[in-house]
């Protein structure tokens, strides 16, 4: 999700960092001419599972768990997996310091992922690392990007719409929590409604797990539970390999699946949160969620849920998230 904080607030203000950076230099050079992007495939043929950590600098659990499957030797039993650490620039700026400010070099690097930006001239770190990584994407039948979040939210799954990534995300049981998102409501396109995996009527799929805060250890334990749920789900990993690489016990949240209602953009420089929202707080219709200058900004239904909310929206930036409470039947 994009969590830019156009005023980062200091270093103790953060959750502890627990969890940090390590050197991943030696994963530069892989085999298929892209920088951090390693391929292995099997004899007997099978799904191409795209694996991304590291979309945003400063997210150390999809790195963690992808180092914990590469350090095991492990390797697909069918099928293709290519692991991919993207934004390995901005990660190596991490300082903990100023733990907030590597999430990215120039831009989001989750925002990036259309034509309309990859053809065109523009150029920036992301850009060109987006460039990098597309024939990567482009080969991949179904991606799973790990990702996780500044505050301490409960993990939850990001789905890019209501075809197979929802029906695939059903199937896992970590994290427990599962949002359809909105991507029109989005300053930009991320990765996992890209091309050919925002198509709501194809077989191609692409999910992000928001695995918990940043730097918690538990985190680290949602995203590799997560990760080798995803590679038994297609039956690609050996089954003693995954239960002995598998956390037992991996805090996966609440079973619930809500779809994204409104992405709020704040209109006025006197933007102001009702009461800190401190993420899946549940609202009904009236609550007043924040004032937009003298406006009140209420949520427009019951079973609601403030997603997430950025601290100190600027004037057109996104301020916040609701989605409701899917209570159909679930099949
Ligand atoms: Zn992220």
């Amino acid at each position: 999700m994009d969590r830019i904080l156009s005023d980062p607030p200091p270093a103790e203000s953060f959750p502890p960092i627990e969890v940090g950076p390590k050197d991943l230099s030696g994963y530069r050079f892989g085999n298929v001419g892209i920088d951090y992007v390693h391929r292995f495939t099997a004899a007997e043929p099978g799904p191409h599972l795209l694996l991304v950590g590291l979309m945003h600098g400063n997210e150390f659990c999809g790195m963690t768990a992808l180092t914990a499957l590469l350090e095991a030797g492990a390797a697909p039993t069918r099928g293709t997996w290519t692991v991919a650490f993207a934004n390995v620039a901005a990660y190596e700026r991490f300082d903990p310091a100023h733990p907030s400010l590597s999430r990215f070099v120039d831009h989001d690097l989750n925002r990036v992922w259309s034509p309309d930006v990859l053809d065109a001239d523009a150029s920036s770190v992301e850009i060109e690392r987006a460039r990098a990584l597309r024939p990567a994407v482009e080969a991949a039948d179904h991606i799973l990007d790990l990702h996780s979040t500044i505050l301490s939210f409960e993990p939850f799954w990001v789905i890019p719409h209501r075809g197979a990534p929802r029906a695939l995300a059903r199937t896992l049981p970590v994290p427990g929590t599962r949002v359809v998102m909105r991507p029109e409501g989005l300053q930009g396109t991320p990765l996992i409604a890209y091309g050919r995996f925002g198509d709501r009527q194809g077989d191609s799929t692409g999910l992000v797990a928001e695995c918990g805060q940043h730097w918690a250890e538990d985190c680290q334990t949602v995203a590799l539970a997560c990760l080798i749920d995803y590679l038994r789900v297609f039956d690609t990993i050996d089954r003693d390999l995954a239960a002995a690489l598998r956390p037992a016990d991996p805090p996966a949240g609440p079973e619930r699946e809500m779809e994204a209602t409104v992405d709020y953009v704040a209109r006025t420089a006197d933007f102001r949160y009702a009461r800190p929202w401190r993420g899946f707080d549940p609202v009904s219709k009236g609550t007043v969620l924040a004032y937009d200058g003298a406006e009140p900004v209420t949520c427009p239904h019951d079973d609601g849920f403030v997603v997430f909310s950025r601290p100190h929206p600027k004037p057109g930036g996104e301020a916040m998230t609701l989605a409701q409470l899917v209570t159909e039947p679930q099949a």
